[in-house]
């Protein structure tokens, strides 16, 4: 366990922020509705104590109220990332919440950390408090898998028994959601989710190998992560390739027949992708309400789409993690050469695949899997090309950022937070140049960031980049 220690600019700037102004009145400023695709001109927005107090055309300031000129700007709600991991070492948030906030990322949820939940929960209940400058967090990283598990830490059920018992840890600790992870068997895995269920945990994460995407929709999973099991259901061959890794899995199994099978999915996918069955399955997700993050930046990470050693993100993120990235990478040995080969149609399809759940209705989490531990994949800037990618594969600029402001408050249960600009809610806004529903390119160089009130304008964030540009050499 550990002690954030959040850079000194970001204390300095918490710090003049907390004693200069408590209230921020923003003048002049056009308001984007998420939602409805609406723009508000000519408003003023008062922030009293990290709250939206009043949103009017005229709002008078008085006195001791910071005023921000925001003519010619546009307004959003701040943005999520549903899918990162900030807790992988012991000094990642120190560097991953300047990397959100530079970003306009106001918000993250968690989904597997390093770190005692203890400790997590120290650092969540100082941002909350507004002690701390980051990200809001949401804590979902209460990962179960069978043993030994798929990564260090996880929680660890191999029958029925263990998995209720997990469950009553997991409720106990306080953490938001449990994740189911890849290797449970199917039996572990009904178990965890009526137990989630019982104990008024929403149930999130992979769907395990050896289980259907339609027996988690039956067992009413609220969220899954990564988008490739969606393109699975909706091939023909999903019975036989799950039948044939049941088999190979039974009894622990030997690891090179799983292997064997798991790389001849995507020919599988590819040859066996039928769009009827596709319409069919995407009506059942959509209507079972399952929340998908479909973290697709990370095929850039196995197709080698990654910046130049120079990019000005890469210098931002610490040497010794820019080293790690560099080194042979497990996950990239494992592809045999069919896998390589086939990449540039399995993306393909996952993304035809994804066009095709939006257009149904299924609800989408905007998400990365951004974290050190996953090379290439970078806290903020990640999340900003996730929804370029977005609009790349079809959907409106407006129908992206839909996916990172409005749905996951909500799905999240958030009180206090649900992607619109209104009184009553949290201060997490985004100051743009541009209006952002016409192009998203604006996001990119935000003339103010507003996380839990506190405001860091265009000279806070450049001075922000420049620290972290000097804390990466
Ligand atoms: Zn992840």
């Amino acid at each position: 366990m550990r002690q954030f220690a959040q850079t000194a600019l970001l204390a300095w700037l918490l710090a003049t922020a907390s004693a200069a102004q408590a209230d921020t009145l923003l003048t002049d400023v056009t308001l984007v509705d998420i939602e409805t695709g609406t723009l508000a001109r000519g408003q003023s927005v008062l922030i009293r104590e990290g709250v939206i107090a009043e949103v009017e055309a005229v709002i008078a300031p008085s006195d001791g109220v910071a005023v921000i000129d925001g003519s010619g700007g546009y307004l959003i709600p701040g943005l999520w990332d549903s899918h990162v991991h900030v807790f992988s070492s012991a000094t990642e948030p120190d560097t991953a919440f300047p990397l959100y906030l530079i970003n306009g990322v106001t918000g993250i949820r968690d989904m597997g950390a390093l770190w005692p939940i203890s400790a997590q929960q120290e650092l969540q209940a100082r941002i909350e408090a507004g002690e701390v400058l980051g990200p809001r967090l949401i804590l979902s990283g209460a990962w179960v898998d069978a043993s030994p598990g798929s990564w260090p830490g996880m929680f660890l059920a191999d029958t029925p028994v263990e998995a209720r018992a997990v469950v009553e840890r997991i409720a106990s600790e306080g953490w938001a959601a449990v994740k189911a992870y890849s290797m449970l068997d199917e039996a572990t895995y009904l178990a965890l989710a009526e137990a989630a269920d019982a104990a008024g945990l929403p149930l999130v994460g992979h769907i395990p190998e050896r289980v259907a995407l339609a027996t988690a929709i039956d067992v009413g999973q609220d969220g899954m992560e990564h988008f490739g099991r969606v393109a699975m259901a909706c091939a023909t061959g999903e019975d036989r390739m799950l039948e044939d890794l049941r088999h190979v899995m039974a009894d622990g199994g030997d690891q090179a027949a799983i292997f064997a099978v798991m790389t001849g999915q995507n020919r599988i996918i590819l040859d066996t992708w039928d769009r009827d069955l596709c319409d069919t399955l995407l009506a059942r997700l959509t209507a079972s309400g399952m929340h998908v993050s479909p973290t697709l930046v990370v095929a850039d990470f196995y197709t080698g789409n990654w910046p130049a050693a120079d990019a000005p993100r890469m210098r931002m993120i610490p040497a010794e993690v820019r080293e790690a990235w560099g080194r042979p990478d497990f996950r990239l040995e494992a592809m045999t050469d069919e896998v390589r080969a086939l990449a540039t149609d399995s993306i393909a399809l996952d993304r035809r695949t994804f066009l095709m759940a939006h257009e149904a209705g299924v609800p989408i989490l905007a998400s990365t899997d951004a974290s050190f531990a996953n090379p290439y994949l970078f806290h903020g800037f990640s999340l900003l090309d996730e929804l370029d990618l977005y609009v790349e594969i079809g959907l409106t600029p407006r129908e992206a950022l839909h996916t990172a402001t409005v749905a996951p408050p909500r799905f999240f249960g958030l009180t206090d937070q649900d992607g619109t600009i209104t009184p009553g809610r949290r201060a997490d806004l985004v100051l743009l140049d541009a209006n952002p529903l016409e192009s998203l390119g604006t996001l990119r160089r935000p003339r103010a960031v507003i996380a839990g009130g506190v405001v860091l304008d265009r000279a806070a964030l450049d001075a922000l980049e420049a620290t972290l540009l000097a804390e990466g050499e």
